[in-house]
């Protein structure tokens, strides 16, 4: 019998948030973001789960032809665009548009000689600092691509730092957004556009042409607010089981580093995960778990392929009983916040060695 770990991926999920991002968009079109991996839900069955996506929009150029291989005959977008000149004749050749973010890309979209034309995002950096033309720049960018044969449709895009927060302190998104405007108006403000992230959809009210969820089409928040408050549904379930119980005399000490110490007796019970699975390693003593449909704690650092949790409040449990990490009846952002990360770093981390399926 195969070790009793598995994932379970809800499609009917995928679908029901994808048509949530559908209902924000006030209109645009929408790109599923399926990088990583699909945030570790697998490409094919993003694919699926997506089907009713407007385009797929992904940073792995690898992946963006096996999306096509798979038979994904709506537009595709590379979100860094390009790294090597030699990614060019296959955007071309596969229908892959692409972000142009630097002088470097431009340089060789000017050197290449492609069979046929690409859209292009033309990225203009607000204030994140990560990739893009400043707005004083990104006018003479826009100018040089649209002198070029082989660019087909240009649309401006920018990507937001705080779109989470309500009142951030530092670059609120009205800032970025007033950048944004004046790098816009430099060229042709009606020029198409591709504005939000998850956090941006769910949270501000803003037109544009294109959206990009992600993190808000696998069920995950982008933000303080829970995911089920933004009426999303969770898209990946990680179960085990209970492979082992030990009683525990309290002063005995549970796991490696002895971490743990039973202040009373205890019923400890073993479940068949760890890091090597994507299970978080630094997750903390009273990180939720559910067994048996009722909700107790780590105890204990988590080990490679096992973890420790407290059973002694869960009548019943025994070898055998189900065990589950996240997902339906455990939101991962629970897990995630008691682990000091986020939803996204948990799902995408999914281990190939855990077995998926699908429900
Ligand atoms: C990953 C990514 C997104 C999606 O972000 P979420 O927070 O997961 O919604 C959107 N745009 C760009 C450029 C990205 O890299």
């Amino acid at each position: 019998m195969p070790r009793p770990l598995i994932a379970t991926i809800h499609l009917d999920a995928m679908q029901q948030n994808l048509a949530r991002a559908r209902a924000c968009a006030r209109g645009a079109k929408v790109w599923a973001v399926v990088k990583a991996n699909a945030y570790g839900h697998g490409l094919e069955r993003a694919m699926r789960g997506f089907a009713d996506a407007d385009g797929l929009a992904l940073v792995e150029v690898d992946y963006a032809v096996r999306l096509r291989e798979l038979g994904w005959s709506k537009p595709i977008l590379l979100l860094e665009g390009f790294f090597d000149a030699s990614d060019l004749p296959v955007m071309a050749q596969y229908g892959l548009n692409g972000s142009v973010h630097c002088e470097e890309q431009i340089a060789m979209l000017a050197a290449a000689r492609l069979p046929h034309a690409i859209d292009v995002h033309l990225k203009m950096n607000t204030g994140m600092n990560r990739l893009g033309f400043t707005p004083d720049a990104v006018a003479a960018a826009y100018a040089r691509l649209r002198a070029m044969p082989h660019i087909g449709t240009i649309t401006l895009m920018t990507h937001f730092a705080n779109a989470d927060e309500a009142a951030p302190t530092r670059l609120p998104l009205a800032q970025q957004m007033l950048r944004f405007e004046a790098g816009a108006a430099s060229i042709d403000a009606a020029l198409p556009r591709s504005l939000c992230n998850s956090a941006g959809l769910l949270l501000h009210h803003l037109d544009s042409d294109w959206v990009r969820p992600g993190i808000m089409l696998y069920g995950g928040t982008p933000s303080g607010t829970s995911a089920q408050a933004f009426g999303l549904l969770p898209t990946m379930t990680l179960r085990s089981s209970i492979i082992g119980i030990q009683d525990v005399a309290a002063g005995e000490v549970v796991g490696y580093g002895s971490r743990y110490e039973a202040a009373g007796n205890i019923k400890v019970g073993v479940v068949a995960c760890g890091y090597a699975d994507g299970y978080p390693r630094h997750a903390p003593e009273g990180t939720p778990v559910l067994v048996d449909g009722v909700r107790t704690e780590l105890i204990g650092r988590v080990s490679m392929d096992m973890l420790m949790v407290d059973l002694t409040h869960v009548p019943g449990a025994r070898v055998g009983s189900s065990v589950t990490l996240w997902g339906q009846g455990l939101p991962i952002d629970e897990v995630a916040l008691a682990a000091g990360t986020i939803g996204y770093e948990l799902m995408c981390a999914l281990a190939p060695r855990v077995p998926v399926n699908e429900a």
